[in-house]
């Protein structure tokens, strides 16, 4: 059966389509475990960034509205993975109809193990409707009181409306004396912590690369927090594989193009 499963936060910019973006790949290539990852913020879709795929001519917009069917918009990852980005044009948010969007989701049932849905920030309208059609929900947050203080808020709706929260991704981790601690965060939240993941620079640059961290980089920290995160979501157990060479050496030697916005660039990174 195919668990529909949201990722969540109260604030944008605190990591959750990198958490989709890595913990789809590292269930995926780890795992063996179907995904399907979907772009549902559709004011900040960053999903294709992240993935490091731009230009598609069908989105999950398209799909709102009404012009293509869901499986139309499914593209692969050179990962395995499989994704439904959101335009990045402003004039493509116009005509999303979010009633169609239960709908469209309903018709990967059966389709794929795990559909994460990489939702808007926030307990606005877009948010709210994704939360309804979630079995499951992942809240990303940050280790300050104020995300911590939202994320609780975010639980307290989803659970209102019949979605299960499977606990929190602690992201930006700096173990700094400011930062609240995971059991001061349990406490508060009477959430568990799923994840504690590293902040680190790694981000940046698989961004930069395109190509998500666990790929990038697998043995780095990071991306061991990512696979010890996946293996939680199936109940299955981590056990690291013989270290790997990180690609970024060989990256970072190469010439590289970046697509940004129709423009081509060469960068030497
Ligand atoms: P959201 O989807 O919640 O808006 P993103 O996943 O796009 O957030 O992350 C926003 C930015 O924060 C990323 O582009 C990256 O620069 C940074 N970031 C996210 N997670 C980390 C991390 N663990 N370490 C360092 N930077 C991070
Ligand atoms: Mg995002």
């Amino acid at each position: 059966m195919t668990r529909i499963i949201g990722i969540a936060s109260a604030k944008g910019g605190v990591g959750k389509t990198t958490v989709a973006s890595n913990l789809g790949i590292a269930l995926y290539t780890e795992f063996n475990i179907d995904t399907i990852l979907v772009d549902a913020n559709f004011t900040a879709s960053h999903l294709g960034l992240h993935l490091g795929m731009y230009y598609f001519p069908t989105t999950f917009n398209t799909v709102l509205a009404g012009k293509a069917k869901m499986e139309e918009s499914i593209y692969r990852h050179i990962s395995g993975v499989r994704f439904v980005p959101a335009s990045l044009n402003l004039e493509d948010l116009v005509e999303v109809d979010t009633r169609k969007i239960k709908r469209a989701i309903k018709r990967l049932k059966g389709k794929t193990d795990i559909v994460f849905i990489d939702c808007a920030a926030g307990l606005g309208k877009e948010a709210l409707l994704m939360m309804k059609v979630c079995d499951e929900l992942l809240i990303v947050a940050n280790p300050e009181l104020p995300s911590i203080m939202d994320a609780k808020k975010v639980s307290q709706v989803a659970e209102g409306i019949g979605c299960k929260v499977l606990g929190i991704v602690l992201n930006r981790v700096r173990h700094s004396p400011y930062e609240l601690t995971p059991r001061e965060i349990e406490e508060q939240t009477q959430l568990p912590i799923l994840a504690i993941i590293p902040e680190d620079s790694l981000v940046q640059k698989s961004i930069l690369y395109k190509m998500p961290a666990v790929m990038l980089d697998p043995d780095a920290a990071l991306s061991i927090e990512f696979k010890k995160l996946a293996a939680r979501i199936v109940g299955k157990e981590y056990k690291p594989k013989i270290l790997r060479k990180s690609l970024i050496d060989d990256v970072s030697r190469s010439l590289k193009r970046i697509f940004i916005g129709g423009l081509t660039t060469f960068r030497r990174i």
